[in-house]
């Protein structure tokens, strides 16, 4: 199932978590004990379903605006029978108001908003919580500027290192980078 899922991405060119980045996360929910979960970006339910298999005591809201991909992420749990821990919401998460804390909330949507969800997710997130952000480097576009020819691109590597330069100058925060899948950010707070 987990090969379907993987294999439907790559035909519809559908933007997954890339093997290394969601294996690195997985292990980290393992070590961390994270139960609960918040996710922005579902697509088809790939990395919400990976991450609730690391335990049966996880549970996860995620949180998708495509419809198409909406229905096939809620057909997918259904078909593994993790609807019970995978509560998928329908809409735009720059609107949704999310109720309850989480001990980790990966953010894994629009590459050039992730400064409005960190900012917005944030009263969601424990105390001793952390925030993971995907895509930092967008396939090296953001290291490497000269790669980003359209104009679109450009305006997105502005964007996440815009959002580098936030993580690294928040007050309350202390952030680290890993350099798997399409590079990850890990915040915790300073105290924590
Ligand atoms: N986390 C998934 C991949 C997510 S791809 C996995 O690894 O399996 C990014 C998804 O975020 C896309 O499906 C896109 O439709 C969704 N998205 C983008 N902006 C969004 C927003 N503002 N609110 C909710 N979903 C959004
Ligand atoms: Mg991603």
């Amino acid at each position: 199932m987990i090969e379907q899922l993987e294999q439907y991405a790559k035909e519809h060119k559908i933007p997954i978590m890339l093997k290394d980045g969601i294996d690195y996360l997985c292990n980290y929910i393992k070590e961390h004990n994270i139960k609960n979960i918040l996710e922005i970006g579902t697509a088809i339910g790939y990395s919400a379903i990976r991450m609730a298999q690391v335990s049966p005591d996880i549970s996860i809201t995620t949180i998708e605006k495509d419809e198409e991909r909406y229905n096939l992420a809620k057909e997918n749990i259904k078909h593994l029978n993790l609807e019970n821990r995978i509560r998928v919401i329908y809409g735009d998460a720059l609107e949704t108001v999310i109720e309850g804390t989480f001990d980790l909330i990966f953010i894994d949507a629009s590459k050039g908003h992730s400064i409005d969800f960190f900012k917005r997710y944030l009263s969601n997130l424990k105390q001793d919580g952390v925030i993971i952000t995907d895509n930092l480097s967008f396939h090296g576009l953001v290291e490497d500027d000269s790669l980003a020819v359209t104009k679109n691109q450009r305006s997105i590597v502005k964007k996440i290192k815009k959002f580098i330069e936030f993580l690294d100058n928040h007050q309350e925060f202390v952030t680290k980078y890993i350099n798997v899948g399409d590079k990850i950010s890990i915040s915790r707070r300073n105290s924590c």
